[in-house]
């Protein structure tokens, strides 16, 4: 690990505010970034103050006229040489971001991976950012529409996915003109001053100003300020529901956008018609993945009477074979939670379930001793509970997994959706019926309806984000770039006659 921190020249930093070569000075607090993995201190830098925050807000304002007279094309082709800064650090990031934020190895290379996609999709993107044109009512008129940047965009982001959401956000904010300010969790700074560094000499390759691309290491203060902040039109902000409440109020407090992608609290619907045994490795994937620590984590699962038994019994079966331990060893399956307030988190829902009567049919625990001196590690485990606990209408950030029984194809989706989250959904069936009505109108309400697939994780070129408490944002694929620009609707007319809209005369 220690060549991967000189590669990124991290360690002990007296700045985490950057306007992308220059760091800024700042007497904001120190943070600590201490690894799940080991319990070790792997860094410090100190945080942005209140003066260096704004520093960054002026440099971003002074660079946005220059990066949107850029042609969008040329925008993604500095994009498109990003993408390839990070396939050249693909193995030191991934396993920066194990090694920090305590996924798998696996899943840390399979993070850089999701942003070098956005990357090639952004790329395509930056030729097209089209609108519509409509015929006009009028004779000799032209009617369009076209979309323009929007200025700085915001980013705010959890520890869960340190470095792919600031690319999902980022990337497709480029194409389309703007520039941006990523407030990282404050969990994972280290990964976000690495991608900082591995982004800048591109810019500075390309005499891309300073302010394109500005880091803001900070606490909540820090998102906070940005979210009442007039200079950033556009707030995007991952993380808990809590989070994404008070964010959504303050920007609406002062008009501007938002942009949520928050909790989501999924289920995977088990029926009769389902393939056991691909079932059973979407469920356990989604639910100890990342240790439970996905905003598409498998929470709960909603299983048909007939198969409910027999699927308990696959489950507990597969649990009993799950490795826990170091994620940079290849070999387990389940690393670490990110830190003891996680750890505190779990074993308080673990109780709460209890107290409502749920029944562990797999016990948790935080497992001790050699290997897990972190005091990170916990036991996956499972409970069969009712949906209406509150606990259950809960996301705990943990790999505790629920078992719920249904008979009727309507009152699981009732129970699918009756969740006040609405991020990833899916149905295990072979039946066409089955399929249909769970992604009809009167099926799943989330913004991630799969079939034959887990909740957990999505390809980037679909538009990712959920419903409800879920906040209704969409980031990464699709249509998802128009959230990044403001839509102007133009007439032209190119005809003698001045002739008003809807036959209105004004003659004097
Ligand atoms: P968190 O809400 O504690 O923090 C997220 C970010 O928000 C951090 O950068 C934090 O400093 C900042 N923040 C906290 N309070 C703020 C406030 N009042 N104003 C402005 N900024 C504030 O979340 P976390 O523990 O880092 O991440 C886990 C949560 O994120 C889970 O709920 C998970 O489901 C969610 N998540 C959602 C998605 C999605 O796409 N829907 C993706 C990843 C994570």
């Amino acid at each position: 690990m220690q060549n991967i921190l000189q590669h990124f020249q991290l360690g002990e930093l007296n700045s985490g505010v950057s306007t992308g070569n220059s760091w800024l000075h700042s007497n904001g607090e120190k943070i600590v970034s201490s690894s799940p993995v080991d319990g070790k201190v792997i860094g410090t830098v100190q945080a942005a103050d209140r003066a260096a925050y704004d520093a960054a807000i002026s440099s971003a304002q002074k660079a946005y006229p220059i990066w949107k007279a850029i042609p969008a094309p040329r925008r993604g082709e500095i994009v498109r040489q990003i993408g390839e800064g990070l396939r050249k650090n693909k193995e030191a990031l991934g396993k920066l971001v194990s090694y920090e934020m305590g996924k798998s190895l696996q899943e840390g290379y399979g993070e850089v991976q999701e942003m070098i996609d956005i990357c090639d999709f952004a790329v395509g993107l930056s030729r097209q950012l089209h609108g519509l044109t409509m015929h006009s009512e009028r004779p000799g008129h032209r009617m369009y529409e076209q979309y323009h940047p929007l200025g700085i965009v915001g980013i705010i982001s959890a520890f869960n996915f340190p470095v792919a959401v600031w690319s999902w956000n980022s990337m497709l904010a480029w194409v389309c003109g703007d520039v941006c300010v990523w407030k990282p969790s404050e969990k994972t700074p280290l990964t976000a001053i690495a991608c900082q560094r591995i982004t800048a000499e591109v810019f500075a390759a390309n005499d891309v100003p300073e302010g394109v691309s500005c880091l803001v290491i900070g606490n909540r203060d820090a998102g906070e300020w940005m979210a009442a902040d007039e200079r950033v039109p556009l707030v995007s902000a991952t993380g808990s529901t809590r989070m994404g409440k008070s964010v959504a109020a303050v920007v609406a407090g002062r008009l501007g956008k938002s942009l949520l992608e928050l909790g989501g609290n999924n289920a995977i619907i088990i029926t009769e018609n389902a393939d056991l045994d691909m079932s059973l490795i979407g469920a356990v994937f989604g639910a100890v993945g990342t240790a439970g620590q996905r905003c598409t984590t498998t929470r709960r699962l909603i299983i048909h009477e007939s198969v409910y038994d027999a699927f308990k019994d696959k489950l507990v079966s597969a649990y009993k074979q799950l490795r826990i331990g170091d994620p940079l060893d290849q070999h387990n399956h389940v690393g670490p939670l990110i830190d003891q307030d996680a750890v505190k988190a779990y074993l308080a829902s673990i109780e709460a379930v209890k107290a409502e009567g749920g029944k562990f049919v797999v016990e948790g625990g935080v497992l001790s001793g050699a290997g897990y001196e972190s005091g990170c590690y916990v036991k996956p485990c499972i409970a069969e509970v009712e949906n209406h606990y509150k606990i259950v209408q809960h996301e705990t950030f943990a790999p505790i997994l629920y078992l719920i029984k249904y008979s009727t194809l309507d009152q699981a989706i009732a129970l699918q959706n009756g969740v006040p989250q609405g991020l990833s959904s899916a149905i295990m069936t072979l039946n066409l019926r089955e399929a249909e009505q769970f992604l009809s109108n009167a099926g799943s309400d989330c913004g991630i309806a799969n079939v034959n697939i887990g909740t957990s994780g999505a390809e980037i070129g679909g538009a990712f984000g959920g419903e409800k408490e879920t906040g209704g944002g969409r980031e990464s694929g699709s249509d998802a770039w128009k959230a990044y620009m403001r839509r102007q609707t133009n007439t032209i007319n190119y005809s003698t006659k001045l002739p008003l809209a809807q036959g209105i005369k004004f003659d004097f």
